[in-house]
């Protein structure tokens, strides 16, 4: 007997028919004696149909209602779930977040896990329960629900693997593993047998949404290895573990490419100590995730910081950042047809000239690079939009990925 956390995402439970295929399948794990605690996010587009209303209703709607919101569309899957092995059998039982003792902070629409309390879950698999889960959600300290950030229910599954002390841990998809690119955009990309918790990381943060970058970063420090499959077939899928030495062997592991980035050009401001540090603090403050910063070097005594932020976020940042260009002048300006493609793999820390390859290969193809960043595992670039996944697979022939 094995305790299994498994995770389904919204395309695996997007209709009442993938619902029962997804009974069946842990039905079929239950019969062998395991016992389950299974996560489920909404149908797939359900988030974002809801998200589109709130809008419709208000441009920038209080983040707790957003929360209220949100959750429900976990809250019908679960009991759907539950229904459903009921009816073929298997003794269910349905928790949202907060009845799964899901304790988060206060920060409304990307709360942070704080404690889990799995006493409710451990008394209901010692009855012999199913437990199905609502991903994404949480409750904070005053009893208000929270969300976890998009893609939140991976990080409750690897969260609750790691409170449950569970022996395995599944995520279910829509394709069978973690490939080298996003398999839809670059078709001949490969299905990694494994890959490590840092390249995971990078490639999950750089805009491959296979993982939420949340996840794996619990996962890495709670040292919780999971496996990512197809909940549409038996295929064995991608090990997410701690490196071990041969994977340094291979240079790049994967291409990512991040659509949902926008670039924000702060003019004209003054160049003298402080400033920089006066306006990355706003941001920080509103709590909005900048990256890729590059200033150039002062002329006149002005200066121009150019930085990228998530494109959910661009009003805020212009709101976070006005009074703060009041007090040191100059004036802002978005972009948001720009895309950030990035070539991944710990095996850079080891070998050079990858810079130059991926330089030249874009060059190649006759795309211009805007904004360039590296770190020891990973090289990044801004270019435009439009070329995005042309160069996604232009990266991805020049590193070979394709004869991996
Ligand atoms: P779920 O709803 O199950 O959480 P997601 O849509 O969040 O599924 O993630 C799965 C999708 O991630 C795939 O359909 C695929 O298009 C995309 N994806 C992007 N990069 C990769 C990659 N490197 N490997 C596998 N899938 C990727
Ligand atoms: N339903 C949420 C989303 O679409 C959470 C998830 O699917 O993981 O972001
Ligand atoms: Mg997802």
């Amino acid at each position: 007997m094995a305790r299994i956390v498994q995770k389904y995402g919204g395309t695996s439970v997007g209709d009442v028919e993938r619902i029962k295929n997804v009974a069946n399948r842990i039905k079929a794990i239950r019969d062998e004696g395991n016992e389950l605690v299974v996560v489920v996010s909404a149908r797939s587009g359900v988030t974002n149909e809801l998200i589109a209303r709130a809008k419709a209703i208000h441009p920038n709607p209080p983040e707790r209602e957003m929360d209220q919101l949100l959750s429900i569309g976990e809250q019908e899957t679960i009991a759907l779930t539950a229904m459903a092995l009921e009816a073929i059998g298997v003794g269910a039982v349905s928790y949202t977040g907060a009845q799964a003792g899901i304790f988060t902070d206060k920060v409304h629409t990307k709360a942070k896990i704080k404690t889990i309390d799995a006493r409710p879950i451990e008394a209901d698999l010692s009855a012999g329960k199913v437990i199905i889960v609502a991903g994404f959600q949480g409750i904070n300290e005053e009893g208000h629900i929270t969300t976890l950030g998009r893609g939140g229910s991976d990080l409750t599954a690897i969260a609750l693997a790691a409170a449950v002390k569970a022996d395995k841990c599944e995520i279910y998809t829509d394709v069978d593993g973690v490939y080298t690119a996003d398999p839809r955009v670059v078709k001949d990309a490969r299905k990694l047998p494994e890959i490590s918790y840092d390249e995971m990381l990078e490639l999950a943060s750089l805009g491959s949404k296979v993982m939420q970058t949340r996840s794996v970063e619990f996962a890495s420090k709670y040292n919780v290895i999971f496996e990512v499959r197809s909940s549409f077939n038996n295929n064995p899928g991608t090990i997410v573990k701690q490196e071990v030495a041969y994977m340094e062997k291979v240079v790049v592991r994967g291409v990512a490419v991040d659509k949902d980035q926008a670039k924000v050009v702060v003019s004209n401001i003054a160049d003298r100590p402080g400033t920089a540090a006066k306006v990355f603090r706003a941001l920080a403050d509103a709590n909005i995730n900048v990256d890729m910063i590059v200033q150039n070097a002062g002329q006149g005594g002005v200066a121009t910081l150019t930085f990228t932020v998530p494109q959910t976020e661009t009003l805020k940042a212009e709101k976070a950042l006005a009074p703060v260009l009041k007090e040191i002048g100059g004036s802002i300006t978005l972009d948001d047809k720009i895309a950030k493609l990035s070539v991944v793999g710990v095996g850079m820390r080891t070998h050079s000239g990858v810079a130059s390859t991926l330089f030249t290969a874009l060059a190649g193809a006759d795309i211009n690079l805007e904004l360039i960043s590296t770190s020891e595992i990973k090289i990044s670039v801004v270019i435009a939009k439009d070329k995005a996944d042309e160069a996604a697979r232009v990266a991805h022939k020049a590193f070979h990925l394709d004869q991996l």
